[in-house]
């Protein structure tokens, strides 16, 4: 090999050498850049943006670490978890002066309890008003006791701003491992129970103790049986003030003026208030309320109860079969033990399932598709049926229907009233009837009061009605008179 090709040889390998290093470098700038974003990333997941102390993840992931491993512990040695509760005149301090000064305030106090326990644990700012310390080895109790003493006095001192001077106290509730709880959950629940001991007795700092557990679980207790008992109360309430009234539902055979061949196929069932000073209130008026306040849940089972029941009586006195229509209001509808519920009613009445039917509006179907989609399969299931009430005036999507696969729907009355010379309304009335028949759905119209509007939707394809035409919505014994007069 020549000197001259040596050289050219050397120069190239140079060259690639020089290129490698510098891709090299870009390589590192790039695994550096991916390294600090990933820093970053932990930083925001596990770090307290405004003091820059670990955030309650981060607690969580040390004691699950922390308060399983027991064999690091030797002799007498114990953990202990500290919680520590800014009290209200921190929130008073929030809402009055401009966000600042609060977040020093949170930011000094945050450094004065690291600066208390040192480097015997970790201190987490673990909620906005919160603190957490977890003790890595304490010797006996009387240890935590002097810890929680001298953070309670050092809260004492008073933070100096130009204008202001501001005290900030706080309670303190602490629990130890393993005397008060083997594993994280438990042990964090004992230092709740202490915390929340310490603020309902506005106790600077206190331990955990079983009596404190035992106390808040007769709390609760008694809690539950208060409101047991004012439901019960509530029933008993709606027993003398409330009424159920009945509106027939009716198949129309054949129509003339002179003669309608009809027949009672149901009723609607519709609440009714008389209240004690005002007189009977308008469900248009009370159920808005009800729904509001939650009241309507108590209310709609004992609604529930009693249509089924009456249901019953009337099934007595004729050989058609009838069904009940019962109204559900949104909050039953999503009311997580409305499925619960319906299956006792069945169950107490035993009674045939396919005689009820529950009617919901579009509307509140519409809240959350997804929820209403699992009721809807599951009242199915349980052989009950489903009706769209007061249809035309919310959604009216072909596709939700389909997918909710809804048993009827209801032509609200509003479409009905006009019906006979208003062209829009004829129209939808025309287009509502024929999707239902198309998607194999029943069908009935709503708020019917005069011969032509009768004629007109019977015409069009629809024969079950309800309205004033027929009845308006009957007491018991009343309904049960209307079903011996029809035949
Ligand atoms: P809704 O479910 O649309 O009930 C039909 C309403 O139309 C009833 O009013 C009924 O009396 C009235 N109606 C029926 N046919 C005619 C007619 O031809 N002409 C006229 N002018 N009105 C007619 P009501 O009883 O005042 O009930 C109003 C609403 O209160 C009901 O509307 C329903 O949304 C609610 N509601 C009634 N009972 C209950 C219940 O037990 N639970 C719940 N959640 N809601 C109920
Ligand atoms: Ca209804
Ligand atoms: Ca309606």
């Amino acid at each position: 090999m020549t000197e001259e090709r040596l050289k050219i040889m050397l120069a190239t390998c140079r060259r690639e050498v020089a290129a490698l290093l510098t891709r090299n470098l870009q390589l590192e700038a790039t695994l550096q850049e991916h390294e600090d974003h990933e820093r970053e990333l932990l930083k925001r997941l596990y770090l307290d943006e405004k003091t820059g102390f670990p955030n309650h993840a981060y607690m969580y992931k040390d004691c699950r670490h922390l308060f399983s491993d027991r064999a690091t512990l030797s002799g007498g040695d114990r953990r202990a978890i500290i919680f520590i509760a800014l009290d209200e005149t921190f929130e008073l301090l929030k809402k009055s002066e401009a966000s600042i000064v609060s977040e020093w305030v949170l930011y000094k106090i945050a450094h004065w309890i690291k600066d208390i326990i040192g480097s015997r644990g970790k201190v987490y700012h673990s909620r906005d008003t919160e603190f957490a310390v977890i003790l890595h080895r304490v010797q006996n109790v009387d240890e935590c006791t002097d810890i929680a003493d001298r953070i309670s006095s050092k809260m004492s001192e008073i933070h100096r701003f130009p204008g202001h001077h501001i005290t900030v106290a706080c309670h303190i509730g602490f629990a130890v491992y393993p005397d008060h709880g083997m594993d994280a959950g438990t042990l964090l629940r004992s230092a709740d129970i202490a915390l929340s001991e310490c603020r309902k007795n506005n106790y600077a700092y206190a331990m955990f103790t079983y009596e404190m557990a035992e106390a808040l679980m007769e709390r609760i207790d008694l809690k539950n049986g208060i409101l047991r008992a004012l439901e019960e109360q509530a029933i008993e309430e709606i027993e003398s003030q409330f009424e159920l009234c009945f509106q027939p539902l009716i198949k129309v055979a054949s129509l003339s003026r002179s003669n309608t061949v009809r027949q009672v196929i149901g009723s609607e069932c519709l609440l009714r208030w008389n209240h004690p000073l005002m007189g009977p209130i308008s469900p248009g008026r009370f159920i808005p309320l009800a729904e509001e306040s939650g009241l309507i849940i108590p209310i709609g089972n004992w609604v529930l109860y009693n249509a089924t029941q009456h249901l019953v009586d009337f099934q007595k006195h004729t050989a058609n079969r009838l069904y009940m229509s019962v109204n559900l209001s949104p909050k039953q509808f999503y009311d997580p033990y409305l499925i619960e519920n319906l299956e006792r009613v069945l169950r107490t009445r035993g009674i045939d399932p396919t005689a009820i039917q529950l009617e919901i509006t579009e509307t509140s179907m519409m809240d959350d598709p997804q929820d209403a989609r699992r009721k809807c399969d599951a009242i199915q299931a349980m052989g009950m049926r489903i009706s769209i009430d007061d249809f035309g005036t919310g959604y009216s999507s072909l596709s939700y229907l389909k997918n909710l696969r809804v048993d009827s729907l209801k032509i609200d009355k509003s479409f009905i009233d006009d019906v006979v010379t208003n062209n829009q309304n004829q129209g939808i009335v025309r287009a509502v009837i024929s999707m239902a028949r198309s998607l194999g759905m029943d069908i009935l119209a709503e708020g019917v009061e005069d011969y032509d509007q009768l004629e007109f939707i019977h015409k069009e394809g629809c024969s079950k009605i309800q309205g004033y035409y027929f009845s308006k919505p009957l007491k018991s014994a009343e309904f049960i008179s209307y079903l011996s007069a029809a035949g």
